[in-house]
C-alpha cells in the first residue's frame, strides 16, 4: 500500500460514503474531510456559518456553492492535506463545486473519484435505520447499535437519528443527488478519473473492493500525480512534481459498472 492520495468519494445518500471514507482515511493515512460533518459541527457550535447552513440542511437542500467552497478551501489549506492528500466525502456535489475544487488544487490535481453504487431501494432502507454520533459522526444502525444503548463506542457521545434522515428530506436529497451530483460521474469519467464500485455488501467487503479499485487504477496510470511530501515544499517544487506526471494515462475503468445500478432489481 502506498500512502497518500487526493480522492473524492461519490455516491447517493446511504451508499456508505461516510463509513467507507473513514476506512480509506485509515488505509491510505489521509485526512477524511466530510462537508456534512463540518457543517453539522458549525451548526452545533452556533457559528454564523452554522446558523446559515441549518435551514438548508434540515430540509435537505444544498448549501450555496460559494459558501461550501470557502469552507473547503480553508480546510484544504491546512498542512495535513497539503502534504498527505485527503479523501473528500460529500463534496463536490455540483459541477461548480468540482470546478472550484480543481482550481483550489492547482498546481496539483485530483487523483481519483470513486463512485459507490447502491440501488435506491437499499439506500432508503439503510437511511431509515441509520444512527450517527452527534460528537464524532461515527455511524451505527438499528441493526448494529453501539454496545451501550445509544452511547457512542468511540467517544461516549450521544447516538441520534439525524434530523434530515426524515422521509421528506431523504427524498429531496436523493432528487438533488440525481439532478446536481450524478452529472459529476460523467464529468470525472471524461477526465479518466473515475472508478465505480458496488457498495452492496458488508462494510469490509465494500472497503476491500474500493481499495482494490483504487490500487488498480493507481497501477494502471503509473501512480498518482500528488507530490505528497513533507510540509514546507515550495510551490515551484509542487509544480515540478505535478508536471512530471501530467501525462497520466487513461487506464480502463477497472471496476466496470456493477449490475446493481440505480433502478436495478435491488439487492
Ligand atoms: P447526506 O449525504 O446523507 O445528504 P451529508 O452529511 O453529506 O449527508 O450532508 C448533509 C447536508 O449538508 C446536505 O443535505 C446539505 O444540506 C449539506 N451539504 C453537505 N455537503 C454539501 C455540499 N458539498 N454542498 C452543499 N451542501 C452540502
Ligand atoms: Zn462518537
Amino acid at each position: 500500500m502506498i500512502p497518500g492520495g487526493r480522492l473524492v468519494v461519490l455516491g447517493k445518500q446511504g451508499a456508505g460514503k461516510g463509513t467507507q471514507c473513514v476506512r480509506l482515511s485509515h488505509h491510505y493515512v489521509i485526512p477524511h474531510i466530510s462537508t456534512g460533518d463540518m457543517l453539522r459541527g458549525e451548526t452545533k457550535a452556533g457559528t454564523a456559518l452554522g446558523v446559515e447552513a441549518q435551514s438548508y440542511m434540515d430540509t435537505g437542500e444544498l448549501i450555496p456553492d460559494e459558501v461550501v467552497l470557502k469552507m473547503v478551501a480553508q480546510r484544504l489549506d491546512q498542512d495535513d492535506t497539503r502534504t498527505r492528500g485527503f479523501v473528500l466525502d460529500g463534496f463536490p456535489r455540483t459541477v461548480a463545486q468540482a470546478e472550484g475544487l480543481d482550481d483550489l488544487l492547482v498546481p496539483a490535481s485530483l487523483d481519483l473519484a470513486i463512485n459507490i453504487v447502491v440501488p435506491t431501494p437499499l439506500v432508503l432502507r439503510r437511511l431509515a435505520s441509520r444512527r450517527v454520533c452527534e460528537d464524532c459522526a461515527a455511524i451505527y444502525s438499528t441493526a448494529a447499535p453501539p454496545r451501550i444503548a445509544w452511547i457512542c463506542d468511540a467517544c461516549g457521545g450521544e447516538v441520534i437519528h439525524r434530523e434530515d434522515d426524515t422521509e421528506a428530506a431523504i427524498h429531496r436529497r436523493l432528487d438533488l443527488y440525481e439532478q446536481q451530483t450524478q452529472p459529476l460521474i460523467a464529468w470525472y469519467r471524461r477526465a479518466h478519473k473515475l472508478v465505480s464500485v458496488s457498495g452492496v455488501g458488508s462494510p469490509e467487503t465494500v472497503s476491500d473492493r474500493l481499495i482494490r479499485a483504487i490500487d488498480d487504477h493507481r497501477a494502471a496510470t503509473g501512480g498518482f500525480s500528488a507530490p505528497l511530501r513533507t510540509s514546507g515544499m515550495t510551490s515551484a517544487g509542487r509544480a515540478g512534481a505535478t508536471s512530471a506526471s501530467a501525462g497520466i494515462g487513461s487506464g480502463p475503468d477497472p471496476a466496470a459498472e456493477p449490475s446493481g445500478r440505480p433502478g436495478g432489481a435491488g439487492s
